[in-house]
């Protein structure tokens, strides 16, 4: 493999896109350099493929299995930390309001690797098959992968054998995890408006007051987690957003409130939903309120690696990285990856890489302060090491591929 080579190229690279990040389905510049990077490499290159600013480079070498290959490209709207040189200033308008736009979930590390690693596989002569370069859109609101789906199976009707992508996480640099099965839970959001009726705040007993209502709902909405779920399943309910009121002498209308739901499996899933819109509409009438508004916000789906593909890339990963690969335990982020392969029914693996100093890391484990001194992933000084950050991911994406393409 002629990783040292193309060192240079990709760190170039990755400096370049981290400074200039763009926010989901706004990803023009960066899709345009995608694909002039892939024209570049040699690759055949379809653009807008989707709804959005898909790109897809195609590598055919004769017979053999297609492998898609994926990188997301959106940033988030979140301002950046001084801590490097190659900081983002960029800023955009979302929801209404100017702010900072960063790479704070490293899709720019993403985007490096895979350029990198099709420069390496390029050079190589000793594998046949063809390769699919995904460069996708708006991850980070779950429509970038759908939106794809339909110009794929247009443009690409022979399918495709296995599908691989990767996430850079909060884990050492030169570190690699796997694993066979559920890697990454499902997304639910709901958003749900209580109706009272408003008045005066001196005069209670004319009302319904949405607050009290709603806060009641909020803390019982807790006990689905620890009293519904067995201790054996996980799921996560989270309330992130509360909003109601104007005025401390006034009771309002109505209460507003969103709910965020992770889960690992189907059953667990549809258990934890039913019993929200229970204690929600339950609630409601205890206060002698009308039903609650409750819609369907965005959804992430399941994430399950491919028993024999996930082997295949565990044992290929275990050659490579040796003791620096490591069993990846189901995370309860979410990913729209698997809505690419679904496109065609095909299998595919989804693993993890690290972006962080690996003594750094090595010593908050021991002190048990991981989850301070080691950023996660959205907060504002999520920013990778270049090193060997660039090289574990490039590697592993080759690797992988490698794995199929002989
Ligand atoms: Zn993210
Ligand atoms: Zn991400």
């Amino acid at each position: 493999m002629t990783l040292e080579s193309h060192r240079p190229f990709i760190e170039d690279l990755y400096r370049e896109l981290h400074a200039s990040p763009e926010l989901s389905n706004r990803e023009h510049r960066t899709a345009a350099r995608m694909a002039e990077l892939l024209r570049e490499a040699g690759l055949d290159v379809h653009e807008q493929v989707g709804d959005s600013t898909g790109v897809v480079g195609v590598l055919r070498r004769g017979d053999g299995p297609t492998v898609l290959l994926r990188a997301d490209m959106d940033g988030l709207p979140v301002t950046e930390v001084e801590q490097v040189p190659y900081r983002s200033s960029a800023t955009d308008e979302f929801e209404g309001q100017r702010t900072g736009v960063m790479h704070a979930c490293g899709h720019d590390t993403h985007m490096a690797a895979l350029q990198g690693a099709l420069r390496i596989l390029a050079e190589q002569d000793d594998w046949s098959g063809t390769i699919l370069a995904v460069f996708q859109p708006a991850e980070e609101m779950m429509v970038g992968a759908l939106g794809m789906q339909e110009a794929l199976r247009e443009r690409f009707p022979d399918g495709i054998d296995v599908a691989l992508g990767q996430h850079v996480m909060p884990a050492a640099a030169d570190e690699v995890r796997s694993a066979a099965g559920p890697v990454m839970a499902a997304s639910d959001h709901l958003i749900v408006t209580v109706h009272g009726r408003g008045g005066h705040g001196s005069q209670p007993e004319k009302t319904i007051d949405p607050i009290v209502l709603t806060a009641s709902m909020v803390v019982r909405l807790q006990t689905i987690v620890s009293r519904e779920v067995a201790p054996s399943d996980r799921a996560v309910v989270s309330i992130g957003t509360f909003h109601a009121g104007t005025k401390q002498n006034i009771i309002p209308e109505s209460a507003r409130f969103e709910v965020n739901v992770r889960s690992f499996e189907e059953p667990v899933r549809r258990r934890v939903l039913a019993a929200i819109e229970r204690i929600v509409q339950g609630e409601c009438q205890v206060a002698g309120a009308p039903p609650a508004t409750i819609v369907r916000g965005d959804i992430a789906p399941l994430t399950v690696n491919d028993d024999d593909a996930a082997a295949t890339v565990g044992a290929a990963f275990d050659a490579v990285f040796g003791d620096r690969h490591a069993a990846q335990q189901p995370l309860l982020g979410s990913e729209d990856f698997s809505y690419l392969p679904e496109t065609w029914g095909a299998p595919y693996v989804y693993w993890m890489y690290g972006g962080f100093d690996p003594e750094l890391v090595r010593v908050a484990r021991e002190r048990g302060t991981f989850d301070i001194d080691v950023p996660s992933n959205h907060s504002p000084d999520f920013i990778p090491v270049l090193q060997p950050t660039l090289d574990t991911a490039t590697t592993a994406m080759v690797t992988a591929a490698r794995a199929f393409l002989v």
